[in-house]
């Protein structure tokens, strides 16, 4: 049930962060993976390790917010494995600030990369998955799917709707024997949240002290997620939204 061996993921942002995190619990579990990011030799750097865990892997070069590029990046990984039967969209950006003072530019470039790249990705993978009798597609939305966070405007818009597209997905493609589900991560230490650290005055405490598990997220944290939206243990279930967030999403008071 939680065994990979032989299949592929293509992961968006599987150089760093949750989206390796991801990946390391995928390759553990015998998975072969494409990290597909901009910067290639950051995931040069990243596919090493993989490799050294066991997983044939490929980095390419994409921009999720050029749809051609992601077209290019699913030809490539199609060319070298034959196959996609995972494909995480999880590249994602923020820029903070009060909604008033946020630039349209600024708006729709996180939307272009959060919204609009998963949706390119999604359907460039879609041919392939169905081609093959199936396939795993995960998103990453956020507590801003749930939360309102003052200043995120554009990226907590970005992850409700990833959210609903999440289900749309599910609902569409049942049919082809696709499951699609969204992991809601809570705080979690990778370069995207050190950044926030630095703009968000308190932010770091605040987390801690909400957080039930006491504690901020790791990437290895999403290890186990993955594993399981990807493999058959989870073949039954789509349209979901999964925190994992050690309790953020469920504290009271
Ligand atoms: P990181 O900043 O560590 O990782 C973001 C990744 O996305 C990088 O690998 C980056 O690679 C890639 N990326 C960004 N823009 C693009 C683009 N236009 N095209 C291709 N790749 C791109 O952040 P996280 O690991 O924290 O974030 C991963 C996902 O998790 C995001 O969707 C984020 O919104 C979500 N998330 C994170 C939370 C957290 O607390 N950390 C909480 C909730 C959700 P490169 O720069 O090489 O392109």
């Amino acid at each position: 049930m939680f065994d990979l061996s032989g299949k592929v993921a293509l992961i968006t942002g599987g150089n760093g962060g949750i989206g390796l995190g991801m990946a390391r619990g995928l390759a553990k579990a015998g998975s072969n993976i494409v990290i597909a990011a901009r910067n290639q030799a950051k995931s040069e750097i990243a596919a090493e390790e993989l490799r050294g865990i066991g997983a044939k892997v490929q980095c390419l070069p994409v921009d999720v917010a050029d749809e051609q590029s992601v077209k290019d990046m699913t030809a490539a990984a199609l060319a070298e494995f034959g196959r996609i039967d995972c494909l995480i969209a999880n590249a994602g950006i923020s820029i903070r600030r009060p909604p008033q003072e946020l630039a349209a530019d600024e708006w729709k470039t996180v939307l272009d990369t959060n919204l609009n790249g998963p949706f390119y990705c999604a359907q460039a993978v879609y041919p392939a998955m169905k081609a093959q009798g199936g396939g795993k597609v995960i998103t990453i939305g956020s507590m801003a799917s749930i939360f309102g966070l003052p200043f995120a405007a554009a990226y907590a818009s970005t992850k409700g709707g990833i959210v609903q597209f999440t289900r749309v997905l599910a609902t569409a493609w049942a049919k082809d024997n696709i499951q699609v589900n969204s992991v809601l991560p809570g705080w979690i230490d990778t370069e995207l949240t050190q950044t926030a650290r630095t703009q968000v005055g308190g932010l770091h405490e605040r987390v801690e002290d909400r957080t039930p598990a006491g504690r901020w997220g790791n990437p290895g944290d999403f290890e186990g997620i993955a594993v399981f939206l990807a493999g058959s243990g989870s073949d039954f279930v789509t349209g979901t939204a999964i925190p994992v967030d050690g309790g953020y999403s469920v504290m009271g008071g």
